[in-house]
């Protein structure tokens, strides 16, 4: 049911950290599309560049080159995704050249803050995204009282219960608790809840369940699951080396080996019958 339009695009993301002797490239030239609607899973091996690129494309760092858009703007550059064709093959025109802005220049762009306002972030740690001092109820009603500044608050209310519903909470329950009073899986379903509030169309979910004991990753599953059914819409990025997770959530499969793209395709004819060898290393690594 994933349509055809790609709601985020990289092309030719390339990324190095360091300098000098210590300067390591960890993308090369990558190019990746993200549907609306669609549940991308992004796999490979450890350092193999997965945050890195995930996090370019949302807009939570700068690439060195190369373009990214969300839904047709430019997220991280002047250029565009049609622009970045002609910018390749002129890369020593200077005025023509991709000229990855700074951070405090991304800001200013309008793909920026509309994918600013329209995605939703999850990480690994579910207790360092959370307040420790902050109800569950504050921690997910903030991000709608600083959107919605004059949304009344029985509206507030509904959402933020809304939310908490669909990540498996009983907001009479777990509304008034803490950080501290929360199970590791609590915890990042509230983190989730606090994602999905404003209503994205584009969630990042890095490593949402590798912190999480085996026993309440399901729920985090099912939280996910529940989301996409709630809004189809939605699009979902999710970074996982846990290829069960990945089998029963992901549409497609990106496969990152060592900053590159290896392979992209369907879930299950990827895992079914991927011929790519670093693939099948990680398939058969898994089971
Ligand atoms: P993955 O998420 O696939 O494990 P990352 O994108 O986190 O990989 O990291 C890719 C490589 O980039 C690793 O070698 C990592 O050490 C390096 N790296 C990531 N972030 C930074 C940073 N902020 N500074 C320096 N090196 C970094
Ligand atoms: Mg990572």
């Amino acid at each position: 049911m994933d349509g055809t339009k790609a709601i985020l695009q990289g092309r030719g993301l390339s990324k190095s950290f360091g300098r000098g002797a210590a300067r390591e490239q960890v993308l090369f030239d990558v190019d990746i599309d993200v549907r609306e609607g669609e549940c991308l899973a992004v796999i490979g091996g450890s350092g193999s560049g997965k945050s890195t690129l995930t996090r370019i494309l949302l807009g939570l760092e700068t690439a060195d080159a190369g373009v990214v858009c969300y839904d047709g703007l430019a997220v991280n550059s002047s250029q565009s995704v049609a622009d970045a064709a002609v910018v390749d093959t002129n890369v020593d025109s200077g005025a023509a050249r991709v000229k990855p802005s700074s951070l405090s220049a991304m800001r200013k762009l309008p793909g920026f803050q509309a994918l600013r306002r329209e995605s939703g972030l999850v990480f690994q740690d579910p207790f360092g995204s959370l307040d420790p001092h902050w109800s569950v109820w504050r921690s997910v009603a903030e991000p709608v009282m600083l959107r919605h500044k004059d949304m009344p608050r029985e509206a507030v209310l509904e959402r933020v219960d809304q939310a908490l519903r669909t990540v498996g909470l009983d907001p009479a329950v777990f509304a008034r608790r803490h950080p501290a009073n929360l199970s590791g899986g609590q915890a990042q379903r509230v983190a989730i809840a606090r994602a999905i509030v404003n209503e994205p169309r584009v969630i990042l979910a890095d490593e949402p369940m590798s912190a999480i004991d085996v026993a309440a990753r399901v729920q985090i599953l099912e939280a996910f699951r529940a989301i996409r059914q709630a809004r189809p819409g939605t699009a979902l990025i999710v970074v996982s080396h846990d290829l069960g997770v990945v089998q029963h959530l992901a549409d497609r499969i990106v496969v990152l080996h060592d900053g590159r793209v290896e392979e992209v395709g369907e879930t299950d004819a990827m895992l079914a019958d991927s011929r790519n060898a670093y693939t099948r290393q990680l398939i058969d690594a898994a089971s």
